[in-house]
C-alpha cells in the first residue's frame, strides 16, 4: 500500500502529526510502533486489580498555552487534579518544591514571605548558573541543595548536578509564598478516561494505520511513502554512526496492597535515603475509586539498548556536544522530519512536544 506519510513511534508527537496530516491534508499515514501499544510514554492501562496506572511513569499534563489545550480539548474532557508533590527529610514529610513552609519547617523558623524572600537572595551568586549545582545553589543556597537536590539527581541521572546542565533543574521552581501547587500553570489535569483513550481518539481517522510491534527498521525498505516523521531515537536513525547518545532509564517496581490508601500523597521524593527517587499512589492522582490501590516504586537505572527503555536524554557536555554532530546530519534531511524527545534530545515535558508538533505541522505548509 501507497502512504503519504510514515511515522515513527506513536507517541504523542507521532499521534499528533498523523492526527494532522489525516484530519487537515487528508493524507494517508502509517505509524510504526515498536511496543504493542500506542501512547508513547503516555500509556496508561487497567491493571489486574482494576486500577488505572501509568506504565512509564507518573504523568501529569500542565499547559501554559491555550493554544495545546484547545488542541487537546477535541479528544479529551479532564479529570480535575493539580499535581502536589511532598518530600521525604529524614522522615519528615515537607513540600515540594521548596516554598515558605519547606523553609520552616527544616530551619526551624517563623520567617513571612518578605524575609524569606531576602533571605533567598543572599544565595544568589551569579546570573548564569554554569550547570544545575550552581543553578540550584543559586536559588536556595548549600543547606537545601544537599537536603534536596544533590542526592536525588545522583540517583536520577547518574551524574553530579555540576555534570549536568542548568536546564536540568528549570522545571522546578523555588516558591517564595506556601503555594504547593508543583506547577502553576493556567491548564492542569489528567484526560478524564486516560492518555491512551486520548490518543486513540486523537488517531481514529480511517486514513491511518498502525503497525505495532515493528521496528521501523525492519520494514521501512519496503513501504513506498513521501515524507518521514521520525520520533524515534536520533542516533539510532544513524546506526549510531559517531557513538550512541546517552539516556537514563528507569524500573518501576508494582505493587498493589489491599487497602484503601497506601500514603496520604499522590508522589512523595525520597530525596536521601533508599535507591529509588519517588512512591506514586495512581489512585490520587485519577480520582479513581476502589478498595485497593496500586503504587509504583521508582528506581533510576543505566539505559541499555534491547533491556530496558530510553527515557531521559542526558544533558551534559559529552551529550550535548555528540547531539549536535546527529543533528547536523539530521537538519540535511529533506525529507525526514525529527520531533519529539528521543528525535530531538531534547528534555521535553508533554506540553513541549505537543506545541512542538503543533509547529513541526505547521511549518509543513499547504501542499501534501
Ligand atoms: P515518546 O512518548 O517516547 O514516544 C516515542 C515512541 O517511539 C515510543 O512509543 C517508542 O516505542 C517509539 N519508537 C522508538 N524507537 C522506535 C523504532 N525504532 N521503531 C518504532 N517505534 C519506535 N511530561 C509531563 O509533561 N508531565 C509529566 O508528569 C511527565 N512525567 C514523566 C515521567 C517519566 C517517568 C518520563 C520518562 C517522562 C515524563 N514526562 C512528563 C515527559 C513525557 O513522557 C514526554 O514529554 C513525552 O513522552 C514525549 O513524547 P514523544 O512522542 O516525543 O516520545
Ligand atoms: N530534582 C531533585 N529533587 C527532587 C526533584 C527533582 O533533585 O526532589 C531534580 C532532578 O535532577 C530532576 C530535576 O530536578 O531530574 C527535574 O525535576 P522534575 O520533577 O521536573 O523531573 P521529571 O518530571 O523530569 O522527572
Amino acid at each position: 500500500m501507497k502512504f503519504d506519510y510514515v511515522i515513527v513511534g506513536a507517541g504523542p508527537a507521532g499521534c499528533i502529526m498523523a492526527e494532522r496530516l489525516s484530519t487537515e491534508k487528508k493524507a494517508r499515514v502509517l505509524i510504526i510502533e515498536k511496543r504493542d501499544h500506542i501512547g508513547g510514554n503516555l500509556y496508561d492501562y487497567y491493571n489486574d486489580e482494576g486500577i488505572l496506572i501509568h506504565k512509564y511513569g507518573p504523568h501529569f499534563f500542565f499547559f501554559f498555552k491555550s493554544e495545546v489545550w484547545e488542541y487537546l480539548n477535541k479528544f479529551t474532557t479532564w479529570h480535575y487534579y493539580e499535581h502536589k508533590v511532598m518530600a521525604n527529610v529524614k522522615g519528615q514529610l515537607v513540600p515540594f518544591p521548596i516554598n515558605l513552609d519547606t523553609y520552616n519547617t527544616l530551619y526551624n523558623t517563623n520567617l513571612n514571605q518578605v524575609e524569606f524572600e531576602k533571605k533567598l537572595t543572599e544565595f544568589k551568586f551569579t546570573d548564569e548558573p554554569k550547570n544545575a549545582e550552581e543553578a540550584i545553589i543559586n536559588q536556595v543556597g548549600q543547606y537545601l541543595y544537599e537536603t534536596f537536590f544533590l542526592q536525588y539527581t545522583l540517583k536520577q541521572w547518574g551524574k553530579h548536578p555540576r555534570e549536568l546542565h542548568a536546564d536540568t533543574v528549570k522545571r522546578v521552581p523555588v516558591r517564595i509564598d506556601r503555594e504547593n501547587r508543583y506547577q502553576l500553570a493556567k491548564y492542569q489535569g489528567l484526560p478524564k478516561k486516560g492518555y491512551t483513550h486520548m490518543m486513540k481518539n486523537m488517531i481514529s481517522n480511517p486514513l491511518i494505520s498502525v503497525m505495532l510491534n515493528t521496528d521501523y527498521k525492519t520494514v521501512i525498505s519496503d513501504l513506498s511513502y513521501k515524507k518521514l516523521i521520525y520520533t524515534g531515537p536520533l542516533d539510532y536513525f544513524y546506526d549510531y554512526r559517531f557513538g550512541k547518545l546517552e539516556y537514563r532509564s528507569l524500573r518501576f517496581e508494582e505493587q498493589t496492597h489491599n487497602q484503601d490508601e497506601y500514603q496520604a500523597h499522590a508522589v512523595i521524593n525520597y530525596p536521601n535515603n533508599y535507591d529509588f527517587t519517588r512512591i506514586t499512589e495512581y489512585k490520587k492522582m485519577t480520582g479513581q475509586m476502589s478498595p485497593k490501590t496500586t503504587i509504583h516504586i521508582e528506581f533510576p537505572e543505566a539505559y541499555t539498548e534491547n533491556i530496558n527503555d530510553p527515557y531521559y536524554p542526558i544533558l551534559d557536555k559529552i551529550n550535548t556536544e555528540l547531539k549536535e554532530k546527529y543533528s547536523q546530519l539530521a537538519a540535511q534531511e529533506k525529507d525526514v522530519i525529527f520531533l519529539g524527545r528521543l528525535a530531538e534530545y531534547r528534555y521535553y515535558a508533554m506540553d513541549d512536544v505537543v506545541e512542538a508538533a503543533l509547529h513541526a505541522y505547521s511549518k509543513m505548509g499547504s501542499s501534501k
